[in-house]
């Protein structure tokens, strides 16, 4: 192509592609390649979305194309098609979408020139590790420290090695002649995993035989041509991995070059998947045909992922939400694991659901979608239901003998009124059971969707309860690091020896988080090894995979922890879990709480008996008559989402109708509110406007969070293309809405899912 123009997408709001002209001698451009162009006072990486011989923009206006990446090859017409509808169903700029979407890497022009380029890392053999640095004198210290850090840090590049000494080269190659050290040149664009490399024989692979409900699912995923979206419905422990494995084998020896996309909704279960992955696919795939992609990924690694990706070599990418993104040019079937889990939805930044753009997807490749699941959304029932989705059933639990658990309800009214013991919220029948658990050598898991020791921290006297002077919400208390933390700002200070209102000494917790509990089971079944899992103990990168570790290798008796516990994990020895304080959710204002909470204590509930021990759950509440707890005593997934359904449909609430939801934050509440006051008016004026319902503007329930003020606006229409239609002549409105002098931010979500 011999054309002069390129018209480029920039991680800018506006929807616009800007014109800049190539120079003669820059390489030929192509749509789908990255360019570094000035904007403004500035530099910045754009993408190519058209080529074209002319532009309409005056010669005098028109800059240069600065430079061309051509070490990539181009992005894919469908990968742009891909980032243009989710920008325009997501009411983003397409460049908002698309660069964000890409390695750093990429968008770094200094890279460009060794993005394909071979990198060379220095790591020890068995030997080194071994012999080093005992091996060396001891006065030699800055060889000594090299190869500390060689071993700390795993690898090293020549970069790095040569800050730690002038002549590590020159060392490091001694140290490879002497056979401590190896010496890698990893080509990007591969994703060779070292640690996991075969340097043994893969160990041997046992493929169980699929059970006639697997084997069915198999063969109809098998079996299916063009766009087909499976629900796969499986209760928890029936063998859905097996599932996705066996599909996916068959894909990949049909089709000798083709790409798939797995997708589960936590880090933290991706090594569980990978290992599960390597093992099958050690004999067909290559090591590095198999790459993650998630955001726990050191910047290197996840661009030399995301390439192998991008030109083909990785045949499967397993992934989180942000995977669904990937640039995948032989994309041939794509699986969406806890298809329901809320953290398929971006909550900043471009608001999408990694799962409703999995399915677009597929739509626009023609491929097999398949979506599992023991607690499906309602929204993709609903689908089901339809006939859109192929529904695929999976009742029963997979090893033989595993049952699904019995749900035991423990009336914590009752309890009080009969005057039983109880241990710091923790029941009497709830304590005898883990006890018993601990005689048989089995495991207990207590779930409290609550992290920290308590809630807040209160004041008999007076009355006082510690709060954010941030935010309009309680601090909550963490004894292990002596703090008081707001979860909202992360406002942090000293617990206070006394009341700051009236002096008072007497301050106690008020409630119970994930610490006090663990603090509790110490005393409450003596002798038993309590490990707590939440967002705290895992701060440090890697500490989630090390404590899951502990229990798979049954080091741990009581396991205690947020909902970080309850997904998806395979644990072979729990028999018993116990639920405490669910019951907030029941009462909540939003909708979907208790599809989420059902779902919650679904797939906690799925993490005992898995391996053949009969499973038992204890739920702790106040309200033991709540149809809720019915339904999940009775394991009953099916009977709860036809009934929730039925409610929706007669409440008129989705999947019955579409949302949208424009937030605003606001120097004062008035200044928020007033800003979507405007903007409900301004929607009024709009062609489409009869098809929308608009609602008040309301303030949020955490009304001021970091000192500003929120509210909310709710639209909503029968018709899906009305309210695009509506959103996307609504946006230049909000923009030019000048009410909001206030108003700090202002953003604009679809199908939202916090309301
Ligand atoms: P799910 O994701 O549906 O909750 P998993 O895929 O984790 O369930 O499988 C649960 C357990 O059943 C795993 O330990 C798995 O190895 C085992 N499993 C799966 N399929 C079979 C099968 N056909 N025969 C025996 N065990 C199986
Ligand atoms: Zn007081
Ligand atoms: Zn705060």
């Amino acid at each position: 192509m011999n054309a002069g123009f390129v018209r480029v997408a920039l991680d800018h709001p506006s929807s616009a592609l800007y014109d800049y002209r190539m120079a003669h001698d820059a390489g030929p451009a192509e749509p789908g390649m990255l360019v570094r162009v000035p904007f403004g006072r500035r530099d910045v990486v754009g993408l190519i979305c058209e080529v074209s011989a002319h532009s309409d923009v005056p010669a005098a206006k028109l800059r240069d194309v600065l430079a061309l990446c051509t070490a990539c090859p181009p992005l894919s017409p469908q990968w742009l098609a891909l980032t243009a509808f989710a920008a325009d169903y997501y009411q983003r700029g397409l460049g908002e979408v698309a660069l964000p979407a890409l390695p750093q890497a990429l968008r770094d022009p200094s890279r460009w020139a060794r993005l394909l380029a071979p990198e060379e890392r220095y790591r020890l053999s068995e030997a080194g590790r071994a012999a080093l640095p005992e091996a060396l004198p001891a006065r030699a210290q800055a060889l000594r420290r090299l190869a500390q850090e060689l071993a700390e840090r795993g690898e090293l590049d020549p970069a790095q090695a040569r800050a730690l000494h002038p002549k590590a080269i020159a060392t490091l190659d001694a140290w490879r002649e002497a056979g401590w050290v190896v010496h890698d040149v990893v080509e990007m664009g591969t994703a060779a995993n070292r640690a996991t490399q075969a340097e043994a024989t893969p160990p041997a692979v046992t493929v169980p035989r699929l059970s006639d409900e697997q084997a069915a699912a198999v063969e109809a995923i098998g079996a299916a041509r063009g766009f087909a979206p499976f629900l796969l419905h499986g209760v928890t422990g029936s063998g859905k991995t097996e599932v996705y494995l066996r599909a996916l084998a068959a894909l990949l020896a049909r089709e000798p070059e083709a790409q798939a996309l797995v997708l589960v909704p936590e880090i933290n279960l991706t090594p569980q998947f990978e290992a599960a992955f390597r093992t099958r696919f050690a004999a067909t795939l290559a090591n590095d045909a198999i790459v993650t992609l998630h955001s726990g990924l050191a910047e290197g690694e996840r661009a030399r992922h995301w390439l192998a990706a991008h030109t083909g070599r990785a045949r499967i990418v397993l992934g989180t939400r942000l995977a669904v993104l990937a640039s995948l040019p032989k994309l041939a079937m794509i699986v969406v694991d806890e298809e329901h889990d809320p953290a398929y939805k971006q909550q900043e930044g471009l608001r999408y659901s990694a799962r409703d753009l999995a399915v677009w997807r597929a739509k626009q490749l023609d491929i097999a979608v398949v979506l599992g699941s023991a607690t499906p959304s309602l929204e993709s029932w609903w689908q089901a239901d339809q006939g859109r989705y192929t529904r695929l059933t999976l009742a029963r639990r997979a090893v033989a003998d595993a049952v699904l658990p019995s749900v035991r309800l423990i009336d914590l009214e009752e309890e009080r009124r009969r005057g039983r013991a109880s241990f710091e919220g923790l029941s009497g029948p709830l304590v005898a059971a883990m006890k018993a658990r601990l005689e048989r050598g089995e495991q207990s898991l207590i779930f409290l969707n609550r992290r920290g020791y308590a809630p807040t921290l209160a004041c008999d006297a007076c009355g006082w309860v510690a709060g954010c002077p941030r935010c309009s919400a309680y601090v909550v208390l963490h004894k292990p690091e002596r703090a008081l933390r707001c979860h909202h700002c992360g406002w942090e200070a000293r617990i206070p020896h006394s009341c700051p209102e009236c002096g008072n000494v007497d301050i106690a917790p008020m409630g119970r988080g994930t610490q006090r509990i663990e603090e509790a089971l110490a005393s409450a079944v003596p002798g038993a090894r309590v490990l707590r899992i939440d967002a705290d103990s895992t701060r440090r990168k890697g500490s989630a995979q090390a404590l899951f570790s502990d229990v798979h290798a049954g080091d741990v008796d009581i396991l205690v922890g947020t909902q970080m516990i309850a997904k998806g994990h395979d644990f072979q020895r729990v028999s018993l879990v116990g639920v405490l304080n669910a019951d907030n959710a029941l009462f909540s204002h939003d909708f979907r709480a208790s599809e989420r909470l059902f779902a919650q204590l679904m797939q906690v509930s799925g993490r005992a008996g898995r391996a053949g021990l009969p499973g038992e759950v204890i739920v702790q509440t106040r309200y033991p008559r709540h149809a809720l707890y019915h339904a999940l005593a009775r394991q009953d997934y099916v009977g709860f989402a036809n009934t929730t359904l039925a409610e929706r449909r007669d409440a008129h609430l989705p999947p019955f109708v579409y949302q949208a939801l424009l937030r605003a934050e606001g120097r004062t509440l008035e200044a928020a509110l007033a800003f979507l006051a405007q903007g409900a008016e301004a929607l009024a004026t709009l062609p489409a406007a009869g098809r929308v319902t608009v609602y008040d503007a309301v303030p949020l329930t955490i009304v001021k969070v970091m000192n500003a003020h929120r509210a909310q606006l709710l639209v909503e229409s029968q018709s899906r293309a009305a309210l695009q239609a509506t959103l996307r002549a609504w946006l230049p409105l909000l923009r030019a809405n000048r009410a909001g002098s206030g108003v700090l931010r202002w953003n604009l979500e679809v199908d939202p899912l916090d309301i």
